[in-house]
């Protein structure tokens, strides 16, 4: 089989659709992306290998290696999920890659459906026999909604690589840091009763009011406790983003539901901060009547963070041209710091057209990529 154009390849991928949502309605296989991918590395004499998914028969991560067989190489990493689209806000259909002014429009052109056809195109013309150390194309399942693909990576405890790139869009700049995500709900349970009489109930609106205080003290204090000014909001936030209580003005409240949206930095970590809240919540609620229970509404992503003198990270930055820097958006980067593999995401495409009608690469951003991926190549794979 003969491996097709870089364009032919991102339009093969494009067409496939491949959309993955914690709504099952729109929740979408990634196999035939896989597939596609598993095919032309295999041509290019790299041994594949699918993983399935647990709890997704149809979604599976690409494990596809060249060269040793050791765990002291490079990484480059894809998802090869999107989110889902409205096709009646975009100007041209999402699944057909369509060229207009320097750019290519179509579903996952940016985020990220185009990287691993430059990886290919990269190592097109290399010589297997030349690595001394392993090569390894990574394309995972599922980012965009669970990280079930990263986590099954996670679960094999496989290092597969000492580096990695993820090559989400980033415009190319390197980024060693996000922070973390954390949506959590707090529900508050007291007794509902006759509004004429408040020793007819415990009004759990009236408590909710104590606890969203609570919160934003607990929120002051960690914003004084934790800077990174790396970050463009260098600290911890925390958003009250929804709630609901009760039903009529002349019944007590009997049942209130808060979420919130924790974005927390490199250093903290999720289950404390979370446990830390819990306790500041009961402690300030005492032997109140009212029952407190806090469950998490997703699995949330931890922060992440490589070193700044990582090599990975230098490597990056002088390819580049440009310092490393942090992100608002969270990647798959945290799962592979969980398996001690030193991670940069650094991908062509704008993050701003990433989850947009109309989303596009820019063409001007293909041969840059290709460079920087045979540079790196040339690092951490030839000696
Ligand atoms: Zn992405």
């Amino acid at each position: 089989m003969s491996i097709p154009s870089v364009r032919e390849m991102i339009a093969r991928l494009v067409a496939e659709p491949s959309v993955s949502s914690v709504h099952p309605d729109f929740d979408q296989g990634n196999r035939a992306v896989i597939g596609h991918l598993a095919d032309w590395l295999a041509d290019l004499g790299f041994r594949v290998e699918i993983q399935g998914i647990a709890r997704h028969p149809d979604k599976a991560n690409l494990i596809a290696t060249l060269g040793p067989d050791s765990e002291d190489g490079l990484i480059l990493s894809g998802h090869t999920d999107t989110v889902p689209c409205d096709p009646e806000l975009w100007s041209n259909d999402p699944f057909t890659l369509t060229e207009r002014d320097g750019r290519l429009y179509g579903l996952g052109s940016a985020d990220m459906k185009s990287y691993l056809p430059l990886v290919i195109e990269a190592v097109r013309t290399l010589d297997p026999k030349r690595l001394t150390h392993p090569l390894v194309v990574l394309a995972t399942a599922d980012e965009e909604s669970s990280m079930d693909g990263a986590q099954a990576l996670v679960d094999t405890g496989r290092r597969l690589g000492r580096y990695a790139v993820i090559g989400e869009p980033t415009s190319l700049k390197p980024i060693r840091m996000h922070k973390g995500i954390v949506m959590d709900r707090v529900t508050l349970t007291g007794r509902a009763g006759h509004s004429s009489n408040p020793a007819l109930g415990v009004s759990a609106l009236e408590g909710m009011n104590h606890v969203m205080s609570a919160i934003l003290e607990w929120r002051d204090a960690i914003q004084k406790q934790h800077r990174n000014a790396g970050f463009e909001v260098p600290f911890p936030t925390l958003n009250l983003g929804h709630i609901h209580g009760g039903d009529n003005p002349n019944r007590i409240c009997g049942h209130c539901e808060l979420h919130y949206d924790m974005r927390l930095l490199p250093g903290m970590d999720n289950e404390q901060q979370r446990a830390d809240l819990l306790a500041h919540l009961q402690r300030r609620l005492g032997d109140s009547e009212l029952r407190l229970v806090m469950d998490a509404l997703f699995a949330g992503v931890p922060p992440f963070e490589t070193r700044a003198d990582s090599p990975i990270v230098q490597a990056c930055e002088e390819l580049s041209g440009h310092p490393a820097g942090a992100v608002a958006f969270a990647t798959e980067g945290p799962f592979f710091s969980q398996l001690d593999i030193q991670t940069v995401v650094c991908g062509p495409g704008d993050i701003d057209q990433a989850h947009q009608p109309d989303e596009y690469l820019r063409l001007d951003q293909l041969q840059p990529c290709i460079d920087m991926t045979q540079g790196l190549i040339k690092r951490f794979c030839l000696s």
